[in-house]
């Protein structure tokens, strides 16, 4: 029996081409297969780099059986480099089933660091980077994506979060809507030429993207709730509760009279008094 071949998980850029690491190249050019997200795409960025390798395809809809065709060929002692469109492959993106399966069978499955939107959106926004949480991409229906957010209510770290350009705008409102004002950072279109960080209140930020047709790929930062704000959401609900509970206010006075006591936006009091009408209804 031969010794396995090396799975290669290869970073590849998110945009700027220059962000493909020395490493990465000379690895593309020694593996002896390619699996690839989309070959097409990965076709483009080796003609670039002047290399021409076997490509296969690799993507969420033929994992299991392309899956089982590299791990043939990775026992039979070949080397293979996994990539995908853009970035990291298995961050938001194919791979973890070809290394889970790798890992399991003893094969060796070596990481080719590089761009990752998440990592890069992190490092120049500004907000803290000690602890975060990262959710990839929320699911597609608007309950369970109000649902997922929504459980991060609570959460003490910074959220990141990837999104399609046509999205953002209902994501950043719900994002308004139930975790609060929150300072959130969009990073649009890293590494290319159109790049822009917009930073801000949640507000501000919708404010700057309100009547422009968002293009392009975005990451959402939202910095954690500061233990003020908590104190005051955990004020806002036991008002909200005393006024609820009498049964003699509609939602709307009661919200009306718990802005006017805390001096605090419409819009998240209203928000917590439609979660404790829920609550109390369910
Ligand atoms: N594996 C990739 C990585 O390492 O970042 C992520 C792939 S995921 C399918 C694509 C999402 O990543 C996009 O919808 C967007 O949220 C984010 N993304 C990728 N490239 C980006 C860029 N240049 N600028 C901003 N966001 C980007």
């Amino acid at each position: 029996m031969s010794t396995p071949g090396i799975l290669y998980i290869v970073a590849t850029p998110i945009g700027n081409l220059e962000d493909l690491t020395f490493r990465a190249v000379r690895i593309l050019k020694e593996v002896d297969l390619i699996a690839a997200e989309d070959t097409r795409h990965t076709r483009k960025l080796l003609t670039y780099l002047g290399i021409s390798k076997p490509l296969t395809s690799y993507f969420d809809h033929n994992k299991t059986l392309k899956g089982e065709y590299i791990l043939e060929r990775l026992r039979n002692g070949l080397s293979v480099a996994l990539v995908t469109d853009a970035g990291t492959p298995c961050i938001s993106d194919p791979g973890y089933q070809l290394v889970r399966s790798a890992v399991s069978e003893r094969i060796a499955v070596v990481p080719i660091p590089g761009a990752c939107a998440a990592i890069a959106a992190l490092s120049a926004s500004g907000l803290p980077t000690d602890s975060f949480v990262f959710l990839g991409f929320l699911p597609n229906r608007p309950g369970k994506r109000r649902e997922c957010i929504s459980a991060f209510q609570g959460e003490k770290r910074l959220i990141v979060l990837y999104e399609a350009p046509g999205r953002l705008m209902a994501t950043l409102g719900d994002i308004r809507e139930l975790l609060g004002e929150r300072t959130v950072v969009v990073a649009r279109e890293l590494t290319k030429m159109h790049e822009e960080f917009a930073r801000g209140a949640v507000s501000e930020v919708i404010d700057a993207f309100t009547g422009r047709q968002v293009k392009g790929e975005v990451v959402i930062l939202v910095s954690p709730g500061s233990d003020e704000l908590q104190v005051e959401t955990v004020r806002v609900e036991s008002l909200l509760e005393k006024y609820l509970l009498d049964g003699t206010l509609s939602l709307k006075d009661a919200v009306r009279f718990v802005v006017a006591e805390t001096g605090l936006q419409r819009s998240e009091v209203y928000a917590a008094a439609l979660r404790i009408k829920e609550s109390q209804s369910g």
